[in-house]
């Protein structure tokens, strides 16, 4: 176990490399078979998800497609909660399989917010891969169909997932001490 520093705040070991790329070529491997037959487009939620995307595409094996997507989020009235747009979404959806890349799910507002602006479009179908899930966390009810590691209710940093902007160039995920 290694302990780093990210910014002002200690994170310890939580997933090493190994064990993380592991658990991709699995996914990769699900998602080949589910999809086989079949030309899927990922969309990969920026900024949090690149190196996901990235490593997960390396073993899909089937034909697919690949873009990457901002989400900004505005907070609107206090009783309305955030209103998600989307940066760079610029490929039409309709009839396509779309599968949307997550780094991170969390309360699940995000994605929730976001879903009926895809769906608006008319995909043929539209899954959910995220490699993290704070299960505990979650308060919106979101369909995940592909889960990387089910992970406990802690701030975490590395893989692409930032502390303040700093921590994405970790190759492990580490976990708040
Ligand atoms: P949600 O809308 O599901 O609550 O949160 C989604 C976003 O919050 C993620 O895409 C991510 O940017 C951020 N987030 C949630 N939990 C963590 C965490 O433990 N570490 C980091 N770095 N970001 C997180």
């Amino acid at each position: 176990m290694s302990v780093v520093t990210v910014k002002d705040k200690s994170f310890e070991t939580y997933l090493d490399e190994a064990t993380i790329q592991k658990r991709i070529k699995e996914l990769a491997a699900k998602i080949n078979t589910d999809y086989s037959g079949k030309k899927p487009l990922f969309i990969a939620i920026l900024n949090g998800s690149f190196m996901f995307a990235s490593d997960l595409f390396k073993h899909i094996t089937i034909e697919a497609e690949l873009s990457f997507i901002k989400l900004a989020s505005y907070k609107g009235m206090k009783s309305s909660g955030n209103v998600v747009t989307s940066i760079g979404m610029d490929d039409d959806l309709f009839g396509k399989e779309v599968i949307i890349v997550e780094d991170i799910v969390d309360t699940g507002k995000t994605l929730y917010s976001f879903l009926p602006k895809l769906m608006h479009q008319q995909p043929k179908s539209l899954k959910i891969a995220t490699l993290l899930h704070k299960s505990e966390a979650t308060e919106y009810p979101l369909q995940l169909d592909y889960i990387g590691f089910v992970i406990p209710n802690k701030f975490v940093v590395g893989y692409g997932l930032d502390y303040d902007g700093l921590g994405r160039n970790l190759k492990e995920i580490y976990q708040l001490v």
